[in-house]
Order: C-alpha cells, then sequence, then structure tokens
C-alpha cells in the first residue's frame, strides 16, 4: 500500500483517480482549494478510513509523507483557465514546483497532468510526442499552454537535475460522469443543453476537430503510467483517436438525447486549435494501452449522469 498525494483531488479527473487509487488499496490524501472543483465529487470516498481531504493551495507550499505525488491540480476549461490568467500560471509553475520540491525531499514518484494544448495549434496530425507543439505565447490561451509547457520543462528538470522520478501525461479531451456542468467544455455544454431542449452552441463552423476519450479509459491508462518502470518518464499521450467535427459532436449529442434543441453558431474564440488527435503508438507500446470506450458508449453514460443531476435537482448550474 503507497501513500498518495492527488492535488486537484476533488476535480473531475482527480476525483476519479482518487476512487481508483482507494480500489487497489492505497491511502489517498486529495489535496485541492475548490476552485472548479467541489466536495461532492468525493463525499462518497471521506468515510473510508484511508481517504483524507485538505483544503490547500497548491500555490502555497505543502508538507506530508508520500510516495507518489499526481498532479492534477489546474483549471482546465478555457473560460475557466481564463477567468483568473496569472492565477493559472501561477497553479501550473509555482504549484508544481512547489510539489516537485515536496517529491525530491519525499523521494517520491512525482506524476504531472499536462495537456494536448502543449501541441497548441498544432502543424503535425496527428500528434506524436515528438511534435514540439504551435503555440501563440500572448494570447488568451497562454496561461494554460505556457503554464503547462513550463511544468513538463519542472519536471525535466528536477529529474535530470535532481533525480526526482517522473511521470508525465499528455491527456487529450477527456469528459465523463463528474464534469463540472458550468465550465464551459463542450461535452457538458452540448448535453447540458440538449436534454433541456436549449440551443446547442457551436463556436465557429463546427469544422474543428477534437478527440474525446472516456474517463474510464483515461484513468486506466493514467494507472498503468504512474506504476511503469523507472526508464518510463514519459511525455506519453493518453487519449482516443476517434476523431470528430463539433458538428458531428453535436448531431450525435441531438441523436442520443432525442432533444428538440436547435443547433445555433456562436463566434470562435481565438487561437480555438483547428483539429487535435493524439497517436497512441507509445502508450501501447510502453503502457500496453488502448481506449476501448466509443464515443456513444461514453456519451451515454455522461448524459444518464446529467439527466441524474438535473432531475435531483433543478437548479444546476449551467455555462453561461
Ligand atoms: P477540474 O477543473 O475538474 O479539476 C481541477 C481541480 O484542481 C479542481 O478540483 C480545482 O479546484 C483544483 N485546483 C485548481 N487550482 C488549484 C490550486 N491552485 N490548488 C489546489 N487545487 C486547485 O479539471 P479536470 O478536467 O479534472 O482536470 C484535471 C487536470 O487534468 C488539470 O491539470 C488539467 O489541466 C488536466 N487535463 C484535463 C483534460 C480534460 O480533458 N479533462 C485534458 C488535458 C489536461
Ligand atoms: N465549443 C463549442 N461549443 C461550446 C463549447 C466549446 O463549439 O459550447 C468548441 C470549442 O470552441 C473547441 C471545442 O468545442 O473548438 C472543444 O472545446 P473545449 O473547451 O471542450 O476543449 P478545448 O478547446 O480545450 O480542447
Amino acid at each position: 500500500m503507497a501513500r498518495i498525494l492527488v492535488t486537484g483531488g476533488a476535480g473531475f479527473l482527480g476525483s476519479h483517480l482518487c476512487d481508483r487509487l482507494l480500489k487497489e488499496g492505497h491511502e489517498v490524501i486529495a489535496l485541492d482549494n475548490m476552485n472548479t472543483g467541489s466536495a461532492d465529487n468525493v463525499s462518497h470516498l471521506v468515510a473510508t478510513n484511508r481517504f483524507e481531504l485538505v483544503e490547500h493551495n497548491i500555490i502555497d507550499p505543502y508538507e506530508t509523507e508520500c510516495d507518489y505525488i499526481l498532479n492534477m491540480a489546474c483549471p482546465a476549461s478555457p473560460p475557466l483557465y481564463q477567468r483568473d490568467p496569472v492565477y493559472t500560471f501561477r497553479t501550473c509553475v509555482n504549484g508544481t514546483m512547489n510539489l516537485l520540491d515536496l517529491a525530491r525531499e519525499k523521494e517520491a514518484v512525482f506524476f504531472q497532468a499536462s495537456t494536448s494544448e502543449v501541441y497548441g495549434d498544432p502543424i503535425q496530425h496527428p500528434q506524436k510526442e515528438e511534435h514540439w507543439g504551435h503555440v501563440n505565447p500572448i494570447g488568451i490561451r497562454s496561461c494554460y499552454d505556457e503554464g503547462k509547457r513550463a511544468g513538463e520543462t519542472l519536471c525535466f528538470d528536477y529529474h535530470r537535475q535532481y533525480g526526482v522520478p517522473i511521470k508525465v501525461v499528455r491527456i487529450f479531451n477527456t469528459y465523463g460522469p463528474r464534469m463540472n456542468a458550468a465550465d464551459g467544455r463542450v461535452v457538458s455544454n452540448f448535453i447540458n443543453q440538449a436534454i433541456r431542449d436549449m440551443d446547442i452552441t457551436i463556436y465557429g463552423d463546427g469544422s474543428q476537430t477534437r478527440s474525446f476519450c472516456y474517463v474510464d479509459d483515461l484513468v486506466n491508462g493514467m494507472v498503468r503510467l504512474l506504476f511503469s518502470d523507472p526508464g518510463v518518464t514519459g511525455p506519453v499521450n493518453i487519449g482516443n483517436p476517434g476523431e470528430f467535427t463539433m458538428l458531428q459532436l453535436a448531431e450525435k449529442v441531438l441523436e442520443l438525447t432525442g432533444s428538440k434543441s436547435e443547433i445555433v453558431f456562436k463566434p470562435l474564440p481565438s487561437d480555438d486549435p483547428k483539429q487535435r488527435r493524439p497517436d497512441i503508438s507509445l502508450a501501447k507500446d510502453k503502457l500496453d494501452w488502448e481506449p476501448q470506450v466509443k464515443l456513444e458508449e461514453g456519451l451515454a453514460k455522461t448524459i444518464d449522469h446529467y439527466r441524474e443531476l438535473m432531475e435531483a435537482n433543478k437548479d444546476v448550474q449551467l455555462f453561461g
């Protein structure tokens, strides 16, 4: 049994990771300042005597005994990471550095949640880990993209300079139950709009693409990376290579929900990447991992989740 610190543990992905690590018999401390997360995401774990939720901002140093540190803390949706860009950058840089210092002191393995956003608006397609990216350093997405790139730099410098064992995952668009309905990401927006027969908001002409991974697949890949051989540092892409335009996604959601919603077109935010699809050869080779859940299946589970929320609480806060 390992003692594992999960920062951002009350968020969407962090809470699913806590579930999984506890199921595997580990002791888990979730560290979160509730910036975009919610204690509700882990309330079912509080009775477990191997789980603790600690309210803390990773921009400030934190000290605890631990064998592994999973750094998931960071606002992840464009509207929320752009709400306070300096905070986002500090979380990515100062926060990651504080946790790397802790890993160094405790001789813990450091796991970093990086992102496909390090590729920016990619000029190679699909994206392999070797692609250095095509990122606007001064745009509205830079606080996140450049923050995450700096986070990777810190991981590799602590690894080379101090020998900290690292694992860096580049996560591609992941969706599923517990995504914050108000955070403005495309899957949560489209489903919540569709189940209420509200207009489905497509930004731009809907021809931009994304590749959507169901949360259970992502967690399987992350756990394999976490416990992989020390030589496997990453960065490694984890995502589902099935690529869809936003128009196709809207049509699938309309079909699966049987909604009467209309599709409406809104302005495309600046620097919105035109296409994104992971090359997952490295994950297949090093982790023997590939996703299992098809988009329709994952969307159906996510639709059920949001319908239950809507039925239980008519005042669910939505985006916009
Ligand atoms: P989320 O917003 O649900 O979770 C992030 C969590 O971090 C929240 O609980 C939030 O309160 C917490 N947090 C934010 N700033 C913090 C700080 N300074 N100190 C402590 N806690 C803080 O988002 P998510 O989708 O679960 O994303 C989790 C991680 O995965 C993020 O680092 C994100 O960049 C990365 N990621 C997610 C995706 C995705 O598709 N979901 C894709 C790429 C990368
Ligand atoms: N998007 C959209 N309608 C929405 C929300 C998002 O068309 O209501 C688009 C957005 O412009 C982007 C894609 O969907 O092209 C994915 O957006 P998301 O914020 O989920 O992820 P990211 O852009 O970070 O990949």
